[in-house]
């Protein structure tokens, strides 16, 4: 039985009230008045049930759809403006017990090197990262309580907080490892981590337990409950994803809305972020083999529609898309970017990308330069901030400020002081010339004077060599 505050998985992700969901959106998908009725109900910018959600998925109708994406990125603009934060993954091993089979680090992979970071690698690795320019991370590890227990993540986590490198640092940590305990989630919380991040992978029991054949990943309630847990152990951060291609995507989508709404319901905040990887070619992964993969069009009708149904949501994109991919589903709602990624253990470090490694093929293979050079000249504002969680605005705290459109205020100067921070020591003279125009003209869309004002006197001392102001 369908209950949003349930507990145990099956009860607040419940399979008939998926399938119902998609049924009422069959039956309604060319059912003008109520497809306007729930555009109209969007347009308020609160949100919308995955029930109605899911009938505008399955709409098919050209000028509704235009109006969907039309909806989509004025309330991007809204809530998040022009600005793009950005971070990079960060693996520290690939040794893994399950055999989650999309996953090249599946545990029957006999001929993919193994290979896990000392801590002098991880610090390797984060000079490598400063060196970049990133000041976020989120990082990414199979799973084996052998090889990379909780003790290891969290010494890594120490290590990359303490890489004092030339002007560098790494201000925020978010963290990507196989779902815990809640002992496990609080030692986490305790050493300062942002975001926990987990995908789904697929919300469908009976896909997941084939997906996921062996290993403790096989535990579906255990997997879907894991941010109950995370939330309990008091990190109210948390990211959502679904890996697109392994199961239907109206599926999903629904379920993941559902997801967002169970959190919601019990804790009063819903997901941080929510991320849309989409199955990609890897060793031994051919993702031809997954038959439900989606295409570029219904994928960017997916994120407009997650950006209209959880406004107030970080939306995340890697480089597993394209330059091209990535530019047209920004537009419709994505909040941060990944750049200059390397997906293999130890990648950083290495001159040229290494493949024995790597999780999955990389598409955008730019460096963070050309995809900060680039995003600006396409209208967006680079942003490497993360004061946020660092000034205690985490879970429902930021959720109300971001609600009250207060967090304009803080993000969007945050952004402009961070951007000239990455100018002044890592960018390209073109990078520098278009970033110093850019922060200029963008200096006089602080809206509060005294709030311009101070940003203003910081730019000033971040050229004289000062560093980490935040509102
Ligand atoms: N091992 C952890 C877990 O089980 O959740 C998380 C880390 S894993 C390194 C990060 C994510 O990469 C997975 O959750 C999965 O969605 C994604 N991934 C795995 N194989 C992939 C593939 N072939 N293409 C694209 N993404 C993939």
């Amino acid at each position: 039985m369908y209950n949003v505050r349930s507990m145990k998985a099956e009860e607040f992700i419940c399979h008939d009230e998926v399938m119902a969901s998609l049924e009422y959106a069959d039956a309604n998908k060319d059912n003008i008045e109520l497809i306007d009725s729930i555009i109209k109900k969007a347009r308020e910018r609160k949100g919308l049930s995955h029930r109605e959600a899911s009938v505008l998925l399955a709409c098919d109708i050209p000028e509704k759809i235009q109006e969907l994406y039309e909806l989509a990125e004025q309330i991007k603009k809204d809530f998040y403006g022009n600005r793009i934060v950005m971070f990079a993954p960060l693996y520290l091993s690939n040794y893994c017990v399950n055999g989650c089979v999309y996953c090249p680090y599946h545990i029957k992979n006999k001929h993919m090197a193994r290979k896990k970071l000392t801590q002098e690698e991880v610090a390797g690795e984060v000079k490598a990262l400063q060196d970049m320019g990133h000041k976020r991370l989120a990082i990414e590890a199979g799973e084996d309580p052998v090889n990379n227990p909780i003790e290891y993540i969290l010494e890594c986590i120490d290590t990359i907080y303490k890489v004092k490198h030339k002007n560098g640092a790494i201000r925020r940590v978010n963290v990507n490892i196989a779902a815990t305990t809640v002992e496990n989630y609080k030692r986490l919380k305790d050493a300062g981590i942002g975001t926990y991040i987990l995908f789904q992978e697929t919300y469908n029991k009976e896909s997941y337990e084939k997906l996921h054949p062996t290993g403790p990943k096989h535990d579906y309630a255990y997997h879907t409950e894991a941010m109950d847990r995370a939330m309990e152990a008091g990190i109210d951060d948390v990211g959502l994803g679904v890996l697109f291609g392994l199961e239907l995507y109206r599926y999903e989508y629904c379920a993941l809305l559902m997801h967002a709404e169970h959190l919601e319901a019990v804790y009063g905040v819903g997901p941080h972020t929510i991320s849309v990887p989409r199955i990609k070619h890897a060793d031994d992964i051919d993702p031809e083999a997954f038959d439900n993969s989606i295409s570029d069009e219904i994928f960017y009708k997916i994120a407009a529609l997650i950006r209209i149904a959880v406004p107030y949501t970080g939306m995340i994109i890697s480089t597993r898309e394209s330059e091209t991919v990535r530019e047209n589903i920004i537009k419709l709602g994505v909040s941060q970017i990944s750049g200059g990624s390397r997906t293999s253990v130890g990648g950083y470090c290495e001159s040229e990308r290494p493949h024995d490694t790597e999780q999955f093929d990389v598409s955008d293979t730019r460096s963070l330069d050309d995809v900060v050079n680039w995003l600006m000249k396409i209208g967006y504002i680079p942003s490497f901030c993360t004061a946020c969680y660092r000034e205690g605005r985490t879970g429902d705290r930021f959720m109300s400020l971001c609600k009250s459109g207060q967090i304009q205020n803080c993000c969007h100067p945050n952004a402009l002081m961070t951007l000239r921070e990455y100018l002044n020591d890592y960018a390209s003279e073109d990078t520098k010339k278009i970033g110093n125009m850019l922060i200029e003209k963008e200096l006089a869309n602080v809206k509060n004077d005294r709030v311009r004002e101070v940003c203003r006197q910081n730019l000033i001392k971040i050229d004289n060599g000062i560093r980490d102001f935040r509102f």
